[in-house]
């Protein structure tokens, strides 16, 4: 181990490979690699990602190694002739990249364990630079390896790892990461919550948070993953005292957006309904009508809902509504399908035939076709029925937007926020990016 101190202040990403500039393969080892940077208090200034050609992949080097301290890439690392990071930048250094021995063992102790015999040209992934110092790969052939590179009064380093994510993480994570916290003399790091909200648009969302977090005690943003948008509060600091501050800003949070946050942390709907399902002991059947089950799939998405969910019907024609459910051929006839009426019925008949404590129930016109001037596309009832419902149901109509596959979603993310809704006590979504346009009976 060669004894350096580098100050390491900022850092920068280099992907390499064909596939990503050509858009077959997206590129998750940034993301990945800027996310867990982040966390070690280091900002990523830029990443760069480029195609196999030396040249530019040359340059990709000398631009990032000139601006940032320490350099991540990933990819170029094969055994194959498209595979030129090690032989570019042994070149950008300009030092000779050696065969290491160990490293050479090793890949041919596992084609022999494989029982396999190695193409000689895999010995290529054993080069490492003069002055690299290797970073293990426990599950594949290619080692990585960091590389300090003077130039001038600065010694940027480079960091080199196989492009294959699943080989890359742990690499990143048991070895680059704990030495770029090993070079920093500055201890800060930055602390993040993530909130899940639905039901206000992104701009509402930055209206009802504005001036609550003053850029001297941290950051917010916003991210919309369709039906959900997450805010983020990230707090840069150090241990203990970060942590509080970072702890005050939720509540602050918190009390700004009340019940249009449906969890903290990386979650789904469907995982928080099942958790306060499972907490509250309760049973859910679901009857689906413009969701066509997309309810009941999300809902058996989460591993357990099986303590749960009891179970649903696809009541997609009137026939079923009336001869399964048993909605009212009346109520039918006289309100139409998609109304409050006739969800309640279905809520109510869904949740008596198979038992639960609480019946979720949806109908609506998903589109393109079938809308109405009194009921255009995107009109969609959604009900819920339960025992402390003294009705025995209650129905909300909203008028959604978007394409059929958007209402579909967005209703069975009304659906479920309504469940998670009743089972907190609060009141029924206003909605911002559609209408509510019932007032729930
Ligand atoms: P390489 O190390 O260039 O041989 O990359 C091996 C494989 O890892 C490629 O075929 C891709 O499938 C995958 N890969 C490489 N770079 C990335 C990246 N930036 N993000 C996601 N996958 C990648
Ligand atoms: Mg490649």
């Amino acid at each position: 181990m060669s004894n350096e101190n580098i100050e390491i202040k900022s850092a920068a990403v280099i992907s390499t490979g064909d596939e990503l500039v050509q858009g077959r393969t997206v590129d998750t080892n940034s993301s990945y690699i800027a996310d867990k940077l982040l966390s070690t208090g280091l900002e990523v200034t830029s990443v760069i990602t480029v195609g196999d050609y030396p040249e530019r992949i040359a340059w990709a080097w000398r631009d990032s190694l000139a601006n940032a301290d320490v350099v991540i890439s990933t990819g170029g690392l094969g055994p194959t002739a498209d595979d030129l990071t090690t032989e570019t930048l042994s070149g950008v250094a300009g030092v000779e990249a050696e065969l290491d021995e160990e490293q050479a063992q090793r890949i041919r102790d596992i084609f022999a364990t494989m029982g396999r015999s190695m193409p000689e040209n895999n010995l290529r992934q054993a080069l490492i630079p003069v002055g690299g110092v290797v970073i293990p790969n426990q599950l594949g052939t290619a080692p990585g390896y960091r590389l300090t590179i003077p130039t001038g009064d600065r010694r940027p380093t480079a960091i080199v790892l196989p492009g294959v994510p699943r080989e890359m993480m742990p690499m990143l994570e048991e070895t680059v990461l704990p030495w770029i916290v090993s070079q920093r003399s500055d201890k800060r790091r930055y602390f993040a919550r993530t909130f899940q909200t639905f039901g206000l648009s992104e701009s509402a969302l930055d209206e009802s948070l504005a001036g609550l977090v003053d850029e001297s005690e941290g950051r917010l943003s916003f991210r919309a993953s369709f039906p959900q948008i997450s805010a983020r509060v990230m707090v840069l600091g150090e241990t203990g005292e970060a942590e509080s501050r970072l702890d005050k800003l939720s509540a602050k949070v918190r009390g700004r957006l009340g019940g249009a946050i449906f969890a903290e942390g990386n979650t789904t709907m469907e995982a928080t309904v099942g958790r306060l399902l499972a907490a509250d002991g309760r049973t859910l059947a679901t009857a689906e009508s413009c969701t066509g089950g997309l309810v009941g799939a999300r809902l058996t998405d989460v591993p357990g809902s099986s303590h749960y969910y009891m179970g649903g019907l696809v009541a997609y024609s009137n026939d079923v509504k009336e001869k399964v459910l048993g909605v009212s051929p009346t109520t039918l006839a006289m309100f139409g399908a998609v109304s409050e009426e006739t969800a309640c019925e279905m809520a109510a008949g869904v949740r008596r035939m198979i038992g639960a404590d609480i019946g979720v129930a949806t109908t609506g016109v998903a589109g393109p076709g079938g809308g109405s001037d009194d009921k255009p596309v995107g009109t969609v009832a959604v009900a819920i029925s339960a025992a402390d419902i003294p009705s025995g149901a209650v129905a909300t109509m909203y008028q959604l937007r978007g394409t059929r596959e958007w209402i579909k979603t967005l209703a069975s993310q009304v659906a479920l926020d309504w469940i998670r809704r009743h089972l907190l006590g609060l009141d029924p979504l206003e909605l911002q990016f559609g209408r509510r346009v019932g007032r729930g009976r």
